[in-house]
């Protein structure tokens, strides 16, 4: 594309007054050679757009320099098709956030202006990517019980094919064990309604059933999956744009529970699960001789929210105890039953089902650690009444029911992460062994059987549940195109899992449509670039395929990387790992960033002013740098900010070219990485700062002090905190001095 470039600097909101506009234009037709620069006192209203796209239509202009506020706000107004945008953050980071009229404000602005025009010429228009194959709209859901079901009939009811897999003969997953369910708002408890769920999937003439199945073969992308599925000894292909998992899940496995609970001491002490399928055969007996029960006691968090054994709460299993003690009590309204809890945990509409409860007679002891003591025959729950400050003995009990927690499908199966490569391939990869990323836990669960270079199945996070990021992203897991619903997401209930299997139905529908048009998904929804590699430099190293935190790029038997981008989420991590530096996107590289740092103007020494560039995560620290100035907190002139699609996107030799230029310092801003993590690319932050500790290496190579560069991690509301920090830094570089290679 011949490039024709202008240039369009806003004077409004407060910019006019803190910066000098007829200089920065001076400078923007002069020195940067722009041919086209015009000013405007509110760029962002009708006539300001109207302004630019006049020089589109009739000067040909096709490469934009917008000077006005931050990239984060008036995207629609700044959003013009077939031409190359840059934003340049004259309003939030420099007008705002520095004090008006001073020279360093103005030369803030100046080298902003310089950067914008240097990453512009590095520009090119992106060419949304369109795989060989059809896009396929098809969702495929795997699991056929609550969160699949549902999920298969809301995307069927938005007009999109599902084929849906489930193992069993028969769909309804675990609430095909349950007889009764309490309805919300509270009404009653009522027939378990699962049949007409099961009705209208096997109804519809968009889904498609395969019970008794399993998934053999998953390989492709969003929207060109290919599907093997086994069924009855055969094996039938789909093509599949986005899959929704909805594999549910299992409950604790009892006799792995404190053995004072009584599990496996008595037939008479039972689970909450087991409890559901006694139930199911008819009335609730006693399991020791089929007797009808008149003293039952529901012990809670049995084995739940402890660090030893299930440290989580299923968010059920309260409301679970509070059903079946209702049962029992309109079995027998004059049965003893006693719930004893550590804390009763019924959110929201929940609350009516533990008055209705109270209501009926049964009985709450609030006790961290019930115990269960069998003597022969005789089951007797001791419990520490908080309330009394007294032992309260619960003798020959009818029933113990322990109410056990869930644990997702995905979690069972062994550690394979270390097995994802053949072993001998592995002893014999000595530059494996130098790459920087720790592995993913991946399990053997033979659930979707990727063929993906990172392993087979979804890494697992805490607790072994598959989502990426339960802050921002609920849904999203670490495979671009594969949503987790239901039980296989978090532990939740009959409500809350229909809720979930729809969201999730939708978040596949918006992977497809985006895919179809060649754009990312969340968190760079609708990027249409994507990795290029000039593979003739390739070294094989690998550091691509292992460190792409989504999977996106397989390898061939040579350890050729081979990139899929349809999986591939536009983080940029990959070009921060390459050592050869040969993977870009047409609007961001490796290149293009250090010609950005090359533009800036570093003063000579004896003007006592240093130059700091701040290379910051655009999804956190970058907004929480624009909240900084919203408040019109100052902070040091001195930096120069280059944002960055994630700090996994860092290239080291962005660093040497800062050194090497004279820049003083360099201060890296991204999400904060650990078991709460924020970072919006899983790994990438993490990643630039194990990178970062290599960097002492090339600051060792050109006799310089290791303090000059600086990694913290930021959050949008840790805005509050930036000014003191950079200040901080700022200082700290006037003390090591300049950098000796200043005016070089
Ligand atoms: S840009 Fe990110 S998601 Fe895409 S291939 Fe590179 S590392 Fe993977
Ligand atoms: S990181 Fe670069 S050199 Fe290494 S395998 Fe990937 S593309 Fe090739």
């Amino acid at each position: 594309m011949e490039k024709k470039t202008a240039a369009y600097i806003c004077s409004g909101c407060g910019i006019g007054d803190a910066v000098n506009i007829d200089e920065l234009v001076s400078l923007t037709t002069g020195d940067l050679k722009v041919p086209i620069c015009r000013t405007h006192a509110n760029l962002c209203s009708q006539e300001g757009a109207a302004l630019i796209k006049q020089d589109m239509d009739k000067e040909g202009a096709n490469a934009l320099i917008i000077a006005a506020c931050s990239p984060r706000v008036m995207y629609d107004v700044f959003n013009f098709e077939n031409c190359i945008v840059d934003r340049v953050n004259l309003r939030e980071q420099v007008a705002w956030s520095q004090p008006a009229g001073d020279e360093n404000t103005q030369m803030m602005a100046a080298d902003y202006l310089r950067m914008s025009a240097a990453k512009v010429a590095a520009m090119e228009l992106p060419v949304p990517y369109k795989p060989e194959k059809e896009i396929s709209k098809t969702l495929l859901v795997v699991g056929g019980g609550i969160a699949g079901m549902t999920s298969a009939v809301e995307a069927s009811k938005a007009g999109y094919s599902v084929v849906l897999v489930e193992k069993e003969a028969e769909l309804g997953g675990f609430q095909k064990k349950v007889g009764q369910i309490a309805t919300f708002p509270y009404k009653g408890v009522v027939k378990n309604p699962l049949n007409e769920l099961i009705k209208e999937v096997t109804s519809s003439p968009k889904i498609k059933v395969y019970t008794g199945a399993r998934v053999e073969k998953t390989v492709g992308g969003p929207g060109v999956f290919e599907v093997s599925i086994k069924q009855n000894g055969t094996t039938a292909q789909e093509n599949i744009g986005a899959i929704v998992l909805a594999a549910g899940w299992q409950p604790y496995d009892p006799t792995k529970l404190d053995k004072k609970l009584g599990f496996g001491a008595s037939p008479n002490v039972i689970t909450n699960a087991m409890f559901e399928e006694t139930y199911l055969k008819g009335k609730v007996t006693r399991p020791s001789d089929g007797q009808a029960v008149s003293k039952v006691a529901f012990l809670q968090c049995a084995g739940s929210r402890d660090p030893q054994y299930l440290p989580y709460c299923s968010t059920v299993c309260c409301t679970t105890s509070l059903k079946q003690s209702l049962v029992i009590k309109a079995e027998n309204p004059k049965s003893d039953v006693y719930v004893v809890f550590k804390e009763m945990r019924t959110p929201g509409q929940a609350e009516d089902l533990y008055r209705k409860a109270q209501e009926e007679g049964v009985i709450f002891i609030r006790c961290q650690s019930p115990e269960v003591k069998v003597d022969g025959g005789k089951v007797t729950v001791e419990a520490l009444d908080e309330l009394l400050g007294e032992t309260v003995s619960l003798e020959g009990m009818d029933l113990v029911v322990l109410a056990t927690g869930m644990v997702p499908v995905t979690a069972l199966g062994m550690d394979i992460s270390k097995e994802a490569k053949p072993q001998e391939e592995k002893k014999e990869d000595k530059k494996e062994e130098e790459l920087l990323v720790p592995p993913d836990i991946i399990r053997r669960s033979e659930i979707l059987n990727l063929e993906y270079r990172q392993g087979p199945e979804l890494p697992a996070l805490k607790y072994d549940f598959p989502d990426s990021h339960f802050i921002c992203f609920p849904y999203e897991t670490r495979r671009t195109g594969i949503y987790a619903a239901g039980c296989s997401h978090r532990p939740m209930g009959i409500g809350s899992t229909k809720e979930d299997g729809a969201g999730a139905a939708m978040k596949a529908i918006q992977c497809i449509e985006l895919t179809s048009r060649g754009a990312s998904v969340h968190p760079r929804a609708g990027d249409l670039t994507f990795p290029e590699f000039a593979m003739q430099r390739c070294t094989q190293c690998k550091r691509c395929t292992v460190e792409c935190p989504f999977g996106a790029i397989n390898e061939d038997e040579k350890a050729n990387p081979l990139p899929q981008p349809t999986r591939c989420r536009r983080c940029g991590v990959c070009m921060g790992a390459c050592p050869e530096r040969i993977i870009s996107f047409k609007n961001y590289s490796v290149p293009m960033i250090g010609n950005m740092i090359k533009a800036i103007e570093v003063p000579a020494e004896e003007d006592e002013k240093p130059r700091i560039v701040v290379l910051a995560c655009e999804n956190d620290a970058y907004p929480a740098l624009d909240m900084a100035g919203l408040r019109r907190m100052n902070y040091a002139p001195w930096y120069r900010v280059i944002p960055l699609r994630c700090l996994g996107s860092m290239n080291l030799v962005w660093i040497a070219d800062s050194l090497s230029k004279g820049i003083d310092g360099i201060l890296l801003l991204g999400c904060k990485h650990g078991d709460d993590y924020q970072c919006h690319f899983i790994k990438g932050s993490e990643l630039s700062s194990i990178r970062l500790s290599k960097v002492s290496e090339t600051l060792n190579r050109l006799a310089l002090e290791s303090d000059r560069v600086r990694f913290e991690t930021v959050s949008i509301i840790d805005y509050e905190k930036l000014p003191a920090l950079l200040n901080e830094f700022a200082e700290k570089l006037q003390e090591i001095g300049p950098n000796p290679f200043k005016g070089w």
